[in-house]
C-alpha cells in the first residue's frame, strides 16, 4: 500500500510525486506510455517559470529557441509587438518530461511505465487501482494527472 499513487507522467504528475518523495512519503506513479514519448506542445516556458523549474531539472541542455517578445496579427495583418525585458525560451518537450520523470525516480517515487491505469475505486480507507495487467495497486490518496485526454475523472 502507497502512500500516494500518482497517475499521469506529464509535468503536473512527475512534480507531484518529486516533492511527495522529497518530503518522505512512499510514492507510486503510472504511465501509460513509455517515455520518451512523444506530446504535442509549444514547449514555450516564461522566465518566471524557468526560474521555478531550474531548482529541479537543469534546462541547459534541453533549451530551444529564445523568445524575446511576441507579435501580435489579426487577420495577417501585423497589429504590434511586445518585447520582454527577461527572456523566456522554448524546451524540448518529450527530453524534458523525460528528465523530470527520472528526477521524481531519483527521489524515491516508484515508477511504472508503460502501465496504463483503466479503472479506479474509493473505498472508505483507501484508493484501489486498476491496472492494465490485471493487478490492483491501493493507497491512501491519489493524484490524477492525466491531463486533457484523460478520462479517469469520470470514475471519481
Ligand atoms: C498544441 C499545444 C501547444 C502547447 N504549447 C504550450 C506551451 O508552449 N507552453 C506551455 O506551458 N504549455 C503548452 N501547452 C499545454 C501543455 O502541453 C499542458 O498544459 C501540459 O502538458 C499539461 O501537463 P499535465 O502533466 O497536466 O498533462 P500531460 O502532459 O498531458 O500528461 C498526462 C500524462 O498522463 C498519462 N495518462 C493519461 N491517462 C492515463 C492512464 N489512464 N494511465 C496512465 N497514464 C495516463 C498520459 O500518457 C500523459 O503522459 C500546449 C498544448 C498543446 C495541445
Amino acid at each position: 500500500m502507497y502512500d500516494f499513487i500518482v497517475i499521469g507522467g506529464g509535468p503536473s504528475g512527475c512534480l507531484t510525486a518529486y516533492l511527495l518523495a522529497q518530503s518522505g512519503f512512499h510514492v507510486a506513479l503510472f504511465e501509460r506510455k513509455k517515455f520518451p514519448r512523444k506530446k504535442l506542445c509549444g514547449g514555450g516556458v516564461s522566465y518566471k517559470a524557468s526560474k521555478l523549474i531550474e531548482k529541479i531539472v537543469d534546462l541547459s541542455n534541453l533549451k530551444g529557441r529564445v523568445i524575446e517578445g511576441s507579435y501580435l496579427s489579426y487577420k495577417n495583418r501585423h497589429l504590434t509587438y511586445v518585447g520582454q525585458d527577461k527572456a523566456s525560451y522554448s524546451i524540448h518537450r518529450s527530453e524534458f518530461d523525460n528528465e523530470l520523470l527520472s528526477k521524481a525516480k531519483m527521489m524515491g517515487c516508484e515508477v511504472h511505465m508503460p502501465s496504463k491505469v483503466f479503472e479506479i475505486e474509493e473505498r472508505s480507507k483507501e484508493i484501489c487501482v486498476k491496472l492494465n495487467n490485471g493487478s490492483i495497486k491501493k493507497s491512501g490518496f491519489l493524484i490524477l494527472a492525466e491531463g486533457i485526454t484523460g478520462n479517469l475523472y469520470r470514475h471519481i
